[in-house]
């Protein structure tokens, strides 16, 4: 095949890996980016020593093995290393160890017959094979009849609170079920919890490594430069970007959230209203992080879940109680608190100031000694479209990768189902539409 002028639309994981793809196999790329820099939700920042670190935080599984092979491709795989994590559980303004069976049996919160039926669900869960029959039923029905309502109230609904906010009875008992059995997954032999993979570096070493490598092959990498309108002429797309320019390619591929590609394609004879409809169908939630880099080490733990309802954040978290590493950060701990509300939610609205505000309470609560006044550097990150709902009957929802749109593919993590989405599959499905483009515009070479 010669080469091909092929458009990426949005420079995240999946655009970047479905960039470097083709670039690799020969084709002239341009990657677009509407942001000032690559990485998307993945993107870092420089802590005032300079060392990148992400807006929000992220780790890999061992079982995710698309995004690991990359890794080892990139030449990166030293940098890989995996750490036990050690999660708190609070409730009640108590911290309680929520990992083991033995932890479960002491958990006084529920009744000792709830425990005992969470213990056996949970181990239930972790064999299943069939979860099709998962996606028919919510996880708070699920778990309602078979944990009971108390286990379920105090356990799991401000889990699922946190992560879908007022969508939490509608989320798939699948989804659910992937999440628990990831976990088992990625723990060793005989061990407790589960084992997290990150970066010397952080993931900014991926990202920069396939920017090097674009480069390289001659990719054309537009920041600041944002994807408003795809039309179609003699059957090419054509793309206008923010700065007006109209582009016409042989190929394209759209990794940008579904409603906002169904924006792009809208007006298009081949782009049914039942196509847009589709794709605007799914709601997404927004996410707000905060950063704190502070001389107090605050917490032993990783991850500290929280199931007071009134709690202001979903998730605290200490990415160096995980890799046990303060040295890239000068000696500092490095915490981060995050929450997932809808876009009207008066959190988005919030300004930096007001958030940590809220938030140094919230944390106030949990570990009474904590001190802002060693608290180094703070920052706060929004993103628009952080998590979609899987709600039961997603399958219909689900948008497929070839579109009904001439030699255009979307790639975005509405599509990973049932898994969670994550680096790991953007690696995967970045790579997978590669390939197809690829088929298709061989195809029409070879007819
Ligand atoms: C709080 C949080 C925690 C997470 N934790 C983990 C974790 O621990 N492990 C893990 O593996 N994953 C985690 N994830 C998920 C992970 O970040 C995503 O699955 C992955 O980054 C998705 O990559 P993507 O390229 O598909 O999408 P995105 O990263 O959203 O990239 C899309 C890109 O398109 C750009 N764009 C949008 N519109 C346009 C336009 N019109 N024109 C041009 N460009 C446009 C955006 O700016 C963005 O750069 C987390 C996500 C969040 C929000």
């Amino acid at each position: 095949m010669t080469s091909k002028k092929i458009a990426v639309i949005g420079g995240g994981f999946t655009g970047l890996v479905s960039a470097y793809r083709l670039a690799e196999a020969g084709h002239k790329v341009t990657l677009y980016e509407f942001h000032n820099d690559l990485g998307g939700l993945v993107r870092g920042f420089e802590l005032k020593n300079g060392q990148n670190i992400e807006r929000a935080y992220h780790f890999i599984y061992k079982t995710d093995n698309y995004i690991i092979d990359l890794t080892k491709e990139l030449g990166l795989d030293d940098k890989l290393h995996f750490h036990q994590s050690s999660i708190a559980a609070f409730y009640g303004g108590k911290i309680y160890n929520l990992v083991t069976p033995l932890d479960l049996l002491r958990f006084s919160p529920i009744p000792f017959i709830d425990r005992i039926r969470t213990g056996f669900v949970g181990l239930y869960l972790q064999n299943v094979k069939n979860w099709e029959k998962l996606t028919e039923v919510t996880a708070y029905d699920w778990l309602t009849k078979w944990n009971g309502p108390r286990a379920t109230k105090v356990i799991w609904e401000p889990l699922l609170k946190g992560k879908f906010h007022k969508y939490y009875d509608q989320v798939t008992m699948a989804w659910l079920w992937t999440r628990i059995k990831v976990r088992q997954d990625s723990k060793d032999k005989g061990e407790q919890t589960e084992k997290l993979g990150y970066f010397d570096g952080g993931f900014e070493v991926i990202v920069a490594e396939l920017e090097k490598r674009l480069k390289k092959r001659g990719a054309v990498i537009k920041l600041n430069t944002g994807v408003n309108k795809l039309d179609y002429k003699s059957g090419k797309p054509v793309i206008t970007d923010s700065n007006g320019k109209h582009t016409k390619f042989d190929g394209v591929i759209s990794t940008v959230p579904s409603p906002v590609f169904g924006q792009m394609v809208e007006g298009n004879s081949q782009a049914k209203t039942s196509y847009i409809n589709k794709l605007k169908s799914i709601d997404y939630l927004a996410a707000v992080t905060m950063i704190i880099s502070t001389k107090q080490k605050i917490s032993d733990y990783y991850w500290h879940q929280i199931h007071d309802e009134d709690s202001p954040f979903l998730v605290m978290l200490s990415l160096t109680a995980l890799t046990q590493n303060t040295d890239p950060y000068d000696g500092n701990n490095i915490y981060y608190v995050g929450d997932y509300i809808p876009h009207d939610d008066e959190l988005f609205k919030m300004s930096e100031e007001q958030i940590i505000k809220r938030w140094y309470t919230g944390i106030d609560k949990l570990f009474p000694d904590f001190d802002p006044a060693q608290v180094d550097e703070v920052k706060v990150f929004k993103f628009g479209n952080a998590q979609h709902i899987v709600n039961v009957g997603y399958e219909a929802k689900r948008p497929s990768y070839k579109t009904p749109l001439p030699f255009t593919y979307l790639a975005n993590f509405s599509q990973i189902y049932p898994q969670d989405r994550g680096t790991n599959y953007a690696v995967r499905d970045g790579q997978d539409v590669a390939d197809m483009l690829l088929k298709e515009l061989d195809k029409q070479h070879i007819a």
